[in-house]
């Protein structure tokens, strides 16, 4: 359903800012945290939605070495966040890739490491919405392994039934560098390819045929486009924003704007069933991410709106990139979902409609494109 969702007004959402203000200046000492025992939806939501964040970055070193001298947070850092879930993705496209069999080859090092680190975390690999429907009942995270960029393809299209049999179930198409075997063009290259390749068409087939999500994030209007007529799977967006919404900050604005989405090219995604998800990057608060996700929600439907932080859930402790999950904004005491909920009943969501957001949607997603067609 596009279109139709105008119920929150500008004149209410208003309303509700100016209230915000007027409480901090009355309790200017007053923590996030405080507020939220005051309001027990916040618990109940994230207790009973199955909240998953569906792209957050585990980039583990292609050294082994380097990566056994690391400690991952990441059982405590999901505890802590109130999701149920998250994709765990890595790329193996930094450093750039100069050689055939680099790619693969990085790809199998983060694969072992991973299944390293998961078992020393206790945690598994969801393989189908069975499996996180029954870790959300135990009350037991879970990750969806993704991988940012389909470079470990190179020219050997079976790589996918390997990466599949490994637990991998979200592959996006492409990242920021260019694979051995272009798949499409990039939305922050010039065009070449005019959409997606030969080769990056029959990644989306095989995709399908083995039941992998397939993510579009990084590929031009043209690539979607083509992919969206291809695929025989609704397919995923999982870490962008409108590209009306530009936050305060110019500088960054102007170096994320290619990687913005516009309001039509949205549309056409949720037409398809697909789904977009709202990245952390341009809010500076937790209420200007919900304003963020309203507006995306006013473009592509309620039911095509899911969550996308580009962030990362539990860092080694020497990584200098990107931001903690956690500690999305300053200030915010409580883990990520806890924040994200107040945040959007605050702006006027209702229960059901975070539910929707929260996981519901990227749930009914991955449960099609993970069943065998
Ligand atoms: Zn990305």
């Amino acid at each position: 359903m596009i279109n139709s969702y105008k119920k929150y007004s500008r004149r209410k959402f208003t309303t509700t800012i100016t209230s915000a203000g007027a409480a901090f200046f009355l309790y200017p000492l007053s923590s996030f945290a405080m507020n939220i025992e005051e309001d027990p939806r916040i618990a109940k939501i994230v207790s009973n939605s199955i909240g998953i964040d569906t792209h957050n970055h585990m980039d583990v070193p292609f050294l082994k070495e380097d990566f056994k001298n690391q400690k991952y947070d990441l059982k405590e850092e999901l505890n802590k966040s109130g999701l149920s879930a998250i994709c765990l993705t890595f790329c193996v496209d930094r450093p750039k890739l100069n050689n055939k069999g680099y790619a693969y080859e990085r790809f199998i090092i983060i694969l072992d490491e991973l299944d390293e680190l998961l078992k020393s975390n206790n945690i598994n690999r969801a393989l189908n919405f069975t499996d996180i429907k029954t870790a959300h009942k135990e009350k037991h995270p879970i990750v969806i392994q993704s991988v940012e960029g389909g470079h470990f393809i190179e020219d050997k299209i079976e790589r996918l039934e390997l990466a599949y049999n490994r637990g991998v179930r979200h592959l996006g198409l492409l990242h920021d560098n260019p694979s051995y075997t272009p798949l499409g063009d990039i939305y922050t290259d010039p065009p070449k390819y005019n959409g997606l390749t030969e080769m990056g068409i029959n990644t989306i087939k095989e995709c399908n045929r083995l039941g992998i999500l397939v993510d579009l994030t990084h590929c031009s209007n043209k690539g979607i486009n083509d992919a969206i007529k291809v695929s025989n799977k609704p397919i995923i967006i999982s870490h962008t924003g409108l590209n009306t919404q530009l936050g305060n900050n110019e500088k960054m604005a102007k170096m994320m704007l290619p990687r913005l989405i516009s309001k039509e090219q949205a549309k056409i995604v949720a037409s398809a069933g697909g789904i977009l998800g709202v990245w952390t990057h341009l809010s500076e608060s937790p209420t200007e991410y919900a304003q963020n996700i309203l507006a995306m929600v006013e473009v592509a439907g309620i039911d095509h709106v899911c969550i996308g932080t580009d962030t990362k859930i539990a860092p080694s402790s020497n990584d200098k990139f990107g931001g903690k999950t956690n500690q999305a904004w300053e200030n915010t005491k409580q883990g990520f979902y806890y924040t994200l909920v107040k945040s959007l009943l605050d702006i006027g969501f209702k229960e059901d409609e975070i539910a929707k957001i929260g996981g519901g949607n990227y749930f009914r997603v991955f449960d099609i494109a993970t069943k065998k067609s």
